[in-house]
């Protein structure tokens, strides 16, 4: 599922992912294109979604499994070979031989660091964010608009990844002992900064937002959100269809940045009603403090990571013949701390966000009271993303960001049923999604 407040999902991996999620399917297809309120004015039951596509969905999530799995063991085996055949050592000695400024070595460093995992990576990588894609109908872009968008994100990494591992070191060069929390401090700050310039700075990189001309709607969607309380600075489309056939919304930024974004595939193929639910369902993350609630379990868990790191970083003092904690050598061995304590907290993530997505859901229902459309935005999500509708539970559990459609277009049936005992806020009960 591919519609969600733009922080639990960072704003990159929203870029990356929605390009390879979304799917135009046949039937559906025939709407696009054909303008609005026309033919996407009837509402969708569970009986419209195809059973065709669920089977490709099955197929399509076994590959990107495959492929996760592919990367997670690529990875962790180029850190691990990196240090184990002595090159991490040798690197770091031939650049210590260039020059002595500690900044100028570590940067040194991990700017091959990066820029040979990256060449290791790129098959999968093509594969993956490409070729994948392509073969099920997902991706509208082409071989070069791809290539062009991958130089822009690695020349983005690659800056970003610099500044951190330089802060990092710096860190563990002058307070060794408690490094790891001043880090995580650093980081935090980081991702506040990143989400409060993303609509303005990142996102402007690979998409064009401009103000949503359709007066009527932009008025009903500024209404919803003073409904919610929540201040917003205009109504945007974004051009998603330049690169895939995914419906998304978001709401984007912080503060002054703070926006509604509607994709232009969610703009052409939705209804008012449909449209009004997705953006509910983001107000339901505003409503709730979800960007801070994202915001502190990230930095529990990036803390946990980095003092895991500084626990092994030690341990390689001792046993790997590192020349201290600040040793560019070890860098290999933090990367792959960290890697190892993300992937193995993935699935708590996952469950954490599960939990803000349905509270989000939830929210909309009551917010919005359109139990159909709601319905009906996950029957054609579901049809135009390749989502599996009824995943294996397992997936889901260590996996899925949101609860699976089946269960979200079980809750909207039950909520229509008449089913209002599940708690929660009407509109403008700010603080009740906290407690
Ligand atoms: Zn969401």
């Amino acid at each position: 599922m591919c519609y969600h407040d733009g922080r639990m999902e960072t704003i990159a991996s929203f870029l990356t992912r929605c390009n390879q999620r979304a799917v135009y399917r046949q039937g559906e297809a025939a709407t696009r294109g054909a303008g609005r309120g026309t033919a996407v004015a009837r509402l969708l039951t569970p009986e419209d979604i195809d059973p065709e596509g669920q089977e490709e969905a099955r197929a399509f999530a076994r590959l990107r499994h495959r492929l996760l799995l592919l990367e997670t063991v690529l990875g962790g085996a180029f850190a691990v070979l990196v240090l184990a055949s002595g090159l991490s050592y040798r690197l770091s000695e031939w650049l210590g031989a260039l020059s002595r400024r500690p900044y100028l070595l570590v940067g040194g460093y991990a700017l091959i660091f990066m820029g040979v995992y990256g060449l290791v990576m790129a098959p999968v990588a093509y594969y993956d964010g490409f070729s994948l894609p392509h073969r099920y109908g997902l991706s509208t872009q082409s071989r070069r608009a791809w290539l062009v968008d991958q130089a822009k994100a690695a020349l983005l990494g690659w800056a970003l990844g610099l500044v951190v591992v330089e802060v990092v070191y710096y860190l563990l060069r002058v307070m060794p002992e408690v490094w790891w929390v001043v880090a995580g401090v650093f980081l935090l700050g980081l991702s506040v900064a990143l989400t409060s310039v993303a609509p303005v700075v990142l996102v402007p990189l690979f998409y064009r937002l401009t103000p949503l001309g359709d007066e009527e709607l932009v008025a009903r969607l500024t209404r919803l959100a003073e409904r919610a309380e929540a201040s917003i600075q205009g109504v945007f489309t974004i051009d998603l269809s330049s690169k895939s056939r995914a419906a998304n919304a978001m709401l984007m930024g912080l503060g002054k940045t703070r926006r509604m974004v509607l994709g232009d595939t969610l703009y052409d193929d939705f209804t008012a009603d449909e449209i009004e639910v997705i953006l509910a369902h983001e107000l339901g993350h505003h409503v709730g403090h979800d960007i801070w609630w994202g915001l502190t379990f990230e930095s529990l868990v990036t803390l946990g990571g980095l003092y895991a790191a500084h626990q092994v970083l030690d341990w390689g003092v001792e046993v790997m013949g590192l020349g201290g904690l600040d040793d560019v050598a070890g860098l290999p061995l933090l990367a792959l701390v960290m890697g190892a304590f993300m992937a193995v907290t993935m699935p708590l993530g996952n469950a954490f966000s599960r939990w803000r997505e349905g509270l989000a859901d939830e929210y909309a229902l009551r917010l919005t009271g359109r139990p159909q459309a709601f319905v009906s935005v996950m029957v054609r999500l579901a049809n135009q993303n390749l989502a599996d509708v009824d995943p294996e539970r397992w997936v889901e559990l260590l996996l899925h960001s949101h609860p699976a459609i089946g269960k979200r277009m079980g809750r909207g049936e039950r909520f229509g049923g008449g089913d209002r005992s599940a708690g929660g806020p009407l509109a403008g009960e700010k603080g009740h999604w906290v407690a």
